[in-house]
This record gives C-alpha cells, sequence and structure tokens, in this order.
C-alpha cells in the first residue's frame, strides 16, 4: 500500500507551493488507492503559532484535500502532530547517542563562528569540524559542571556518497563532507527537522516522500539517519518550484499567493483545485479543466515536470 503525506510546519499561511505539495501527495495517494497523512511539524516552539495550523487545516478542508488517518479527535481523525510525540522522538535520540551515530556537543556559538570564519579565509565551504565526537566522559563532565548546554549531533561518516533515484530528478548524488556532522537536537531540548521526518515518516510507513525541492539537500541527511537506525528508506520526488511569470520565485510582489488570498478574491476551491494540479503536472491530453475525479484519474508521479512551473494568474479560471 502506497503511504504518503502533506508535512506543513504551521508558521504562516497556506502558501501555493505548499498547497500544490499538498494536492499532489493527495493525488498521488487517492489515483494508487493509498493512504494520505496530515503531519503538523511544529517543533519549531519559536516560529509554530496555533492559529497558522487551524488556518492551514480550515484551507485544505476548503480545497477539498481530506486527510485518511491520525489520532482520534472525538469521532473525526486528527493531523498527527510532532508536538505531541517528543517521547518516541527521545527514544531514538538514545539509541543514536548508544550506537554512537550520535555526540553531545559543547561547542559555544563562538567556536563555530571561528570555525567558520577560518574556514572561509581557507577558501572551503564550512562544515563542523568534529571536535566534540571524542569527548571523554571527564570533559564531557567539565561542560556540563560549568553549566554550557550541548547540542546534539549526528556523526556524518566520513567521505560517504549519499545517492538515491528521484522519481522526478532522476539520480542524485551528495557527498556527505558537504555538510558534515549536523544538529539533531537543539540546546533547548527539542529535536530538529532533519531528524523527526524520518522517524515520522518511518513509524508512519511512508512510501513515498513528495516535496518541493527546496529539501533536495536535507535528503542526504535524513537518508544517514534511516540506515544508522535500521529503517527502510521510502522514495523519494522532489518537485521543482514555482516562479512568477517574470521567472523569480513566487513572493508577494506577485500578488495573490496564498490558497487564503484566493479564496478572500472569490475563487472557487474547484477552479483552485484544478489549477494547482495544471502547476508542473499535465494530464496526457493536455484539457485544462478538469474535474476532481479526471485529475485523479490520471495523476502521475512521473508526468511531473522537471522544470519550474509558472504561476499564470490569467489562467486561474473563476468556475
Ligand atoms: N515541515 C517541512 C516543510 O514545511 C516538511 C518538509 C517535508 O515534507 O519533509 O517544509
Amino acid at each position: 500500500m502506497k503511504r504518503v503525506r502533506f508535512a506543513p510546519s504551521p508558521t504562516g499561511y497556506l502558501h501555493l507551493g505548499n498547497a500544490r505539495t499538498a494536492l499532489f501527495n493527495y493525488l498521488y495517494a487517492r489515483h494508487e488507492n493509498g493512504k494520505f497523512i496530515l503531519r503538523i511539524e511544529d517543533t519549531d516552539l519559536e516560529r509554530s503559532k496555533k492559529e497558522y495550523e487551524e488556518m492551514l487545516i480550515e484551507d485544505l478542508k476548503w480545497l477539498g484535500i481530506e486527510w485518511d488517518e491520525g489520532p482520534d479527535k472525538g469521532g473525526e481523525h486528527g493531523p498527527y502532530r510532532q508536538s505531541e510525540r517528543l517521547e518516541i522522538y527521545a527514544k531514538y535520540v538514545d539509541k543514536l547517542l548508544k550506537s554512537g551515530d550520535a555526540y553531545f556537543c559543547y561547542c559555544t556559538e563562538e567556536e563555530l563562528e571561528a570555525e567558520r570564519e577560518k574556514a572561509i579565509k581557507e577558501g572551503r565551504p564550512y562544515r563542523y569540524s568534529g571536535k566534540c565526537r571524542n569527548l571523554t566522559p571527564e570533559e564531557r563532565m567539565d561542560y556540563e559542571v560549568k553549566g554550557i548546554k550541548p547540542v546534539i549531533r549526528f556523526k556524518v561518516p566520513d567521505g560517504e556518497v549519499v545517492a538515491f533515484e528521484d522519481l522526478i530528478k532522476g539520480h542524485i548524488e551528495i557527498n556527505v563532507n558537504e555538510f558534515g556532522d549536523f544538529v539533531i537536537v537543539r540546546q533547548d531540548g527539542m529535536p530538529v527537522y532533519n531528524f523527526v521526518v524520518v522517524i515520522d515518516d518511518a513509524l508512519m510507513g511512508i512510501t513515498h516522500v513528495i516535496r518541493g525541492e527546496d529539501h533536495l539537500a536535507n535528503t542526504p541527511k535524513q537518508i544517514l539517519i534511516y540506515k544508522a537506525l535500521g529503517f527502510e528508506t521510502p522514495k523519494f520526488a522532489h518537485m521543482p518550484m514555482i516562479l512568477g511569470e517574470d521567472r523569480t520565485k513566487l513572493s508577494k510582489r506577485h500578488g495573490a499567493t496564498s490558497v487564503r488570498a484566493l479564496k478572500d478574491e472569490g475563487y472557487m476551491p474547484e477552479a483552485v483545485f484544478n489549477y494547482l494540479s495544471l502547476l508542473g503536472w499535465h494530464p496526457k491530453d493536455e484539457k485544462e479543466i478538469l474535474s476532481k475525479e479526471e485529475i485523479i484519474k490520471q495523476f502521475r508521479i512521473e508526468d511531473v515536470n522537471k522544470s519550474p512551473a509558472i504561476f499564470d494568474r490569467t489562467k486561474l479560471r473563476w468556475m
């Protein structure tokens, strides 16, 4: 059974780019008779807001994108929420610490800054030196006594090349030396996106991760975590960006770029659904007005374009 998810961070309105990600996941699940999951990624406590989460859910419902499962909230299944799953993540952090795939790092902001400056001077890309990789228990104790709070880093195997076949982009290969040991738990004890996304996708049995290409650079980090924890790696499909008509990244300058703004302008949900589906995908017969059922029937991830989609409002019909 194919299982996909939409995993928004509630840090703003449902942007058209994210709405398209939600839609393509939904279409894929419906076409394949699979399951579509909604997961709210709210471990960034400073930026996540409950109001945004409520609006996201409202906007998805307005578009007609329903999700299939989640914790029972009085008859209706709510979305999964990462802030409600912290104990689960803590277990897996422990596992990585025990296996030696993760370690405590006490480097201060100043020390890291000095490392960064050195890299710039030497004309090489910055990556963490790995200074805290092999601290003795005594050295750790010293830091603890001084009250320095550590982060937890994932130990990246030196020089490994991570390769995968992206369903849209094709063969991708990245040398892990490009990023080095990365943080998986912040100083405040909260686990970060690259870590929790893997735990959730693995435990929720996600078979296909369909998301924007802005996450492409995160994927090798995530694959390393899948491997370290012995989880099966899902398939990945990274969708090209949506650009404005002037071919620059879609932003406020291009007018209404959120689902809510289009709704407020009076567009019908069916029209927005139809229009979003054609942002980077097209049916075989090139028809432009399609019902939800027709789109579901024809949608294939392999038919998503490799080049960016252009947001052209003149094509957004009123009815
Ligand atoms: N919370 C991430 C975002 O909103 C999800 C990325 C992903 O799909 O893995 O960008």
